[in-house]
C-alpha cells in the first residue's frame, strides 16, 4: 500500500498532527516532536502523548506511516566537540520522544564538516553518533535523509550514505529517506522514467534497496546538480511529474512514509490526490 502524506503543524501540541494530517487526505505524515529551532524542549507530557496515540489509532496512522523529523540544529558529524556532545544528547532526546509516542522512525539530515575536518572523518563521526543513540534508545530506527550538498552538508552522494551504514553496528536499525528535491540537486537525474529508474538502480548498486525506509516528494526549484535545496510543488519545478508517477507505480516504494514538504500546504490535498491517481488499479 502507497502511505502518503506531508509534513504537518504540531502547533499546539504534537497531538494535534495525526488530525491535520487526516484533513488533507493523508495516511502518512511528518512531524517535529518538539520545535525544530531550539535545542531544548521540555518533556513530553504524559496526557499529550495518550492524546497523540489514541487520534493515530482512530485515524489509522500505524508507526510505518509516520516519519518524525529532528531539529535542525543538530549536527551528528560536528568537528568541535562542544557542539558535537550537545548535537549527540540532542538526538538521543529526539529518539527517547519517538519511543515515549510509539514510533519506529526518526528522520535527520546525516552532517556537515563545515569544512574543519575530512569528508570521510566527519562521516565517521556520524555513524559513531548512530551507534551511542542505538545504544541508549531501543527500537526506534534511524533514517538519515540524503541532502542537496548545500554549503558542506554530507550525505548528498549515495557512496556517503552508504559508508555512514557500512560503520553502523546495527545495521537493522538504520535506513534511507530519499528526498526527490535533494537527490536531483545533488546531481541525480530524475527528470523521466528512464533517468529515475537510472539513479534508483545506482542507490540500489551503492546503498542497496533494502535500506530505503522513506521519502519526500518534493519538486526542485534549483536544477540539476544546482546543491539548492529549494522545494516546489509537484510538476512546478524542474523534475516534473513523469518521476512522482514512476514512484506510485512502483512497490518498492509501498509500505513506507512519502512525505510532501512542497512549499505551499494549500496544495498539499491536491497533490496527495494527484499522487493517487497515478497508482495502478
Ligand atoms: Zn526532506
Ligand atoms: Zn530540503
Amino acid at each position: 500500500m502507497k502511505l502518503i502524506g506531508a509534513h504537518v503543524s504540531a502547533a499546539g501540541g504534537v497531538h494535534k498532527s495525526p488530525e491535520n494530517a487526516r484533513q488533507i487526505g493523508a495516511n502518512a505524515f511528518a512531524l517535529f516532536t518538539k520545535n525544530q529551532r531550539q535545542w531544548v524542549a521540555k518533556p513530553l507530557e504524559q496526557d499529550v502523548i495518550r492524546k497523540f496515540k489514541a487520534s493515530c489509532q482512530l485515524f489509522g496512522f500505524g508507526p510505518e506511516a509516520i516519519l518524525p523529523h529532528d531539529s535542525y540544529l543538530i549536527n551528528l558529524g560536528a568537528p568541535e566537540t562542544d557542539k558535537l556532545e550537545k548535537s549527540r544528547a540532542a538526538f538521543i532526546d529526539e529518539m527517547e520522544r519517538c519511543q515515549q509516542l510509539g514510533l519506529t522512525l526518526l528522520n535527520f539530515h546525516p552532517g556537515s564538516h563545515l569544512k574543519k575536518i575530512s569528508e570521510a572523518d566527519c562521516l565517521s563521526l556520524i555513524a559513531e553518533s548512530i551507534n551511542l543513540a542505538h545504544a541508549a534508545v531501543p527500537d526506534v530506527v534511524a533514517v538519515i535523509e540524503n541532502t542537496a550538498g548545500q554549503g558542506s552538508n554530507l550525505g548528498w552522494r549515495f557512496e556517503h550514505l552508504a559508508s555512514i551504514i557500512e560503520q553502523v553496528e546495527d545495521k537493522s536499525r538504520v535506513g534511507i529517506c530519499i528526498d526527490t528535491c535533494h537527490t536531483f540537486a545533488a546531481g541525480y537525474d530524475l527528470r523521466t522514467e528512464t533517468a529515475t529508474d537510472k539513479t534508483f538502480a545506482e542507490f540500489d548498486q551503492v546503498v542497496g534497496m533494502q535500506y530505503l525506509r522513506a521519502m519526500h516528494l518534493n519538486d526542485s526549484k534549483g536544477k540539476l546538480g544546482s546543491h539548492l535545496d529549494r522545494h516546489h510543488s509537484l510538476g512546478h519545478g524542474e523534475i516534473g511529474l513523469d518521476c512522482f508517477r514512476y514512484l506510485m507505480q512502483d512497490t518498492r516504494f509501498d509500505n513506507m512514509p512519502l512525505v510532501l514538504e512542497t512549499i505551499d500546504p494549500e496544495l498539499w490535498q491536491q497533490e496527495i490526490a494527484l499522487l493517487r491517481s497515478f497508482i495502478p488499479a
